[in-house]
């Protein structure tokens, strides 16, 4: 059991009031809150060893160094890659998934297929149709259903010997869904592609085993995971990275340098050109011990619960449609009200301290699935409550009330 105040305590900016009225955070999709223990360890870092990392001899760049490497080891041991080494440190999602495609803009060719999912955030799209545009291979998209779960039947059919690389993500951003990924990677080696997972939503909610899945590439983003923005991870198998070409050049990334030839240097840093976000890097492994303290099961547990209450509770109000009912989900629900744009139920909910997002949440083909311009989105965290729902529920009957 989770000692929910005691958490929350943690967290300073939760006891906050907006607009006159306790703060509801329940756009945690977008970026969870920090606690404590993080916000302290960025102010630690630049009091007392703020130097640059891989290159001084000096004792605060070994400080520096080593806290840096520490932290890439937490990571590490926390998805269960096999290597520290197979742990790149990016600026996040984004960042990753952009690598990964950059890199296999010359690995692929006319006739080629990547495979992406109708359940994926733009910066899951977007780099894989450049990625085409520039080598000429075809983009293919998995569907999904009502449900807003993929189609594994129509999966099956698109994998073939021409598909190169397939990316999904774990879990979608804008319903919830969780994707059965193990069974989707097997399928995809079968046919000898690679696999991307965008872990971006689900290492929240879960410790993903990037070596039980036996995916190629996991990437998440630090932010989502109480840690700082502009960090990330971009996990990859030894010998995916080493085949993969650097996506960007610079500094620290290099063996060698003439202006006749430069070799790369090693894994990692082949991948981490320039100075990275050194605080963030390693604040992220505190933001990795604070997850772990809680504990992944106390937390999945706990949010499936929310995530239950909340939809029995909204379920409850006239005229409202939740999009997603997936059997697998988690504690995310996208929903809309009759007759009523989101934005203005988003508006209206604000003003009595409740923060949700309202929008396409990048991920528009999901929209255009529902024909709809967007939808409201309520997603909770471990530190969240039962009272903080009701209070959401009542404030979007009030918005229901003074729109209709
Ligand atoms: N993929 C998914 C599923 C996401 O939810 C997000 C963030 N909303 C991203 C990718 C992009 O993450 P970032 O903006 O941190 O790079």
């Amino acid at each position: 059991m989770l000692d929910i105040q005691k958490i929350r305590a943690d967290f300073p900016i939760l006891s906050q009031k907006v607009n006159g009225k306790p703060l509801v955070y329940f756009d945690n999709g977008a970026t969870s809150q920090k606690p404590q223990v993080v916000i302290d360890a960025i102010a630690q870092y630049y009091q007392e060893i703020n130097a640059n990392i891989h290159r001084g001899v000096h004792t605060l760049s070994q400080l520096a160094t080593d806290a840096y490497e520490v932290s890439r080891g937490k990571i590490q041991n926390h998805i269960n890659a096999k290597h520290a080494h197979e742990v790149i440190f990016t600026s996040g999602t984004t960042h990753g998934i952009n690598a990964v495609a950059n890199g296999f803009a010359s690995l692929l060719k006319v006739g080629d297929e990547v495979l992406v999912s109708a359940l994926e955030h733009h910066s899951n799209i977007v780099p894989w149709q450049m990625l085409c545009e520039r080598t000429g291979a075809t983009l293919k998209v998995i569907p999904m259903n009502e449900q807003g779960e993929l189609i594994q039947s129509e999966y099956d059919k698109l994998l073939s010997d021409k598909t190169k690389i397939v990316t999904v993500n774990h879990i979608s951003n804008a319903l919830g869904t969780i994707n059965p990924i193990k069974e989707m990677i097997a399928k995809a080696h079968q046919v000898g592609a690679a696999v991307l997972i965008d872990g971006a939503q689900a290492t929240p909610h879960l410790k993903p085993d990037v070596q039980d899945l036996d995916c190629d590439f996991y990437v998440f983003s630090g932010h989502k995971i109480c840690g700082p923005t502009g960090t990330g991870i971009l996990y990859g198998k030894e010998d995916r990275l080493r085949k993969l070409p650097p996506y960007q050049g610079g500094g620290e990334m290099i063996a060698t340098v003439s202006f006749e030839k430069t070799t790369y240097a090693d894994l990692p840093h082949k991948f981490e050109a320039g100075t990275p976000n050194i605080a963030g890097g390693i604040v992220l492994g505190t933001a990795v011990d604070y997850l772990n303290g809680i504990g992944f099961d106390h937390i999945a547990q706990y949010e499936h619960e929310l995530l239950t209450y909340a939809t029995e509770k909204l379920s409850a109000i006239n005229g409202l449609k939740i999009y997603g009912t997936a059997e697998h989900k988690t504690s995310v629900i996208s929903f809309n009200i009759e007759g009523i744009h989101p934005y203005d139920i988003g508006t209206i909910i604000d003003k009595l301290g409740i923060a949700v997002r309202t929008g396409h949440h990048c991920a528009q083909p999901i929209m255009d699935y529902f024909k709809i311009p967007g939808t409201i989105r309520a997603s909770f965290a471990f530190y969240n409550t039962k009272e903080e729902i009701d209070a959401m529920v009542e404030a979007v009957k009030k918005a229901q009330m003074m729109l209709s």
